[in-house]
């Protein structure tokens, strides 16, 4: 078999960029700065009839596939040495069907495209917090958001796709067609084919109320404590994320992200998340669903990204002061960050259907995110987020953290531990069915054998 760069050039469609070519480095950039990789051939597709003849090509030369659609894996699935990869950047499509209440969204799109689309006619699809990272491997990989409390994960709100196969068949994954791929589709990551188009429920979206309100590390549990009475009170209006961080004058900080979705009112809310807690700073107030999606930003690709985390069943007041701790004693880390996301509402019961995300049990998912720029800081960043890690372990659910923030050199028994056995042998029996040489293998990878 040749896979030489001739033959690589002869079978690939004209615009795909080979090392050497003007453009190759650009295009081939990863998000997590750790990664400097080398593929084969990068092929950005506009349409299914491109992914359809790019995927044969990869099949006819050998080479293994790498998808990108938003390009933010942290893990850096999307880009790899010596793979054909299959980019699905001029495929950020929407079309809103209010009637029947679906959006069809291109394969490469991010969110700040299906927001936009969306919110013009009172709707979203529960997406996630930055406007550019992509549907695609946000979706595969289940998807926390804003609307979690009212309409669950992203990938609850999946109802059908169209995919590219490893034998560059399109199917079609629904209620109706292989329901069997759809659930795998709710949280079992790229393993499964190209998805060109993502179909969503949306979701009709009323005037909001949020922001970030930042408390002196020394509330520690207590405002942990609060924000659990209001999430047992109020479980299908509120979500709460809790961020752990060091703020330059105060020491270690924690910072309440927090939202009221389904249009009640927050005064009780607001006045619990100030009475008798030290508050040093608030943007809290009435918000529209794209004012919330704003507030996050962007985070430029090429930082050095190390994340590690776990999902909690339950999170005592004892690992809450530890993490705290620890980030009062990370100061040698640019950027350490623990992120724990309450799931609650709906995102703790599966969609009509089921879904391959395994985690609905989980109180908190909590994640250390180490961020920064110099090569000599690796050691001490890359420590500080498994130790981090080690704390909130012995409440771990089920041994594994979020697939969608795992860092580079994730273990194949902790990708395992994030399904559990049924559902991982479930997801095995699939992909055997459709992907048996494991061509889609840049993922979190479901092993056919
Ligand atoms: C700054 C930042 C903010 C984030 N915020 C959130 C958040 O709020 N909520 C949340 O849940 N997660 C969040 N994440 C995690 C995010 O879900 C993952 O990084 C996800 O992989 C990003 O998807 P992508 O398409 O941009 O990634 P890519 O790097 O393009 O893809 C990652 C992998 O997904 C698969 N994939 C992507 N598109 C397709 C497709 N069309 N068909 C088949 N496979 C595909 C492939 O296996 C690919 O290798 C965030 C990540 C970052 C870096």
């Amino acid at each position: 078999m040749q896979t030489d760069e001739q033959a690589i050039r002869r079978s690939l469609p004209e615009g795909a960029v080979l090392p050497g070519d003007d453009g190759y480095d650009a295009a081939r950039i990863s998000f997590n700065g750790i990664l400097d990789r080398r593929p084969a051939a990068i092929v950005s597709c506009g349409s299914t009839d491109e992914v359809v003849a790019a995927v044969r090509a990869a099949r006819a030369l050998g080479l293994p596939i790498a998808i990108r659609g938003g390009g933010h894996s942290v893990a850096g699935h999307s880009i790899q040495d010596g793979a054909l990869v299959v980019s699905l950047d001029r495929m950020r499509g929407v079309s809103i069907d209010q009637d029947r209440r679906l959006a069809r969204v291109g394969g490469g799109a991010q969110w700040n495209d299906v927001d936009a689309a969306a919110f013009a006619h009172g709707f979203a699809v529960p997406g996630g917090t930055f406007g550019d990272t992509g549907v695609g491997g946000l979706t595969l990989g289940g998807g926390l958001g804003w609307l979690m409390p009212i309409a669950g994960l992203t990938c609850d709100n999946l109802v059908a796709a169209e995919v590219v196969t490893a034998d560059g068949r399109v199917v079609t994954a629904s209620a109706d067609e292989d329901p069997d791929l759809l659930w795998a589709l709710r949280g079992g990551g790229g393993n499964f084919g190209v998805v060109t188009t993502f179909t969503y429920h949306l979701t009709p979206v009323a005037p909001m109320w949020g922001g970030v309100i930042r408390y002196a590390g020394t509330a520690g549990a207590r405002v942990l404590a609060r924000v659990n009475e209001l999430v047992a009170a109020h479980p299908r209006a509120m979500l709460p994320a809790i961020g752990i961080a060091r703020d330059p004058e105060l020491g270690p900080s924690v910072r309440l992200l927090v939202a009221i979705v389904d249009g009640s009112d927050p005064a009780p809310i607001e006045a619990a998340l100030r009475r008798d807690l030290p508050v040093t700073s608030d943007d809290l107030g009435p918000k529209t669903y794209l004012e919330l999606q704003a507030q996050a930003g962007i985070l430029p690709f090429g930082l050095r990204h190390y994340w590690k985390g776990h999902f909690l069943g339950e999170l005592g007041a004892g690992t809450f002061e530890a993490l705290v701790e620890s980030v009062g004693a990370a100061d040698a880390v640019p950027l350490a960050f623990i992120l724990l996301e309450g799931i609650v509402g709906a995102g703790r019961t599966e969609p009509p259907g089921g879904a391959a995300f395994g985690q609905r049990a989980a109180a908190w998912n909590a994640s250390a995110l180490a961020i920064w720029e110099s090569p000599d800081e690796d050691e001490k960043a890359i420590g500080w987020a498994r130790r981090v890690a080690d704390i909130v372990a012995p409440s771990s659910l089920t041994g594994g953290g979020y697939i969608n923030y795992s860092p580079v050199d994730e273990s194949a028994e902790r990708v395992k531990a994030a399904y559990g056995a049924d559902r991982y042998a479930r997801l095995v029996a699939i992909k055997r069915r459709l992907d048996p040489d494991n061509i889609f293998r840049f993922n979190h990878n479901i092993r056919p054998d």
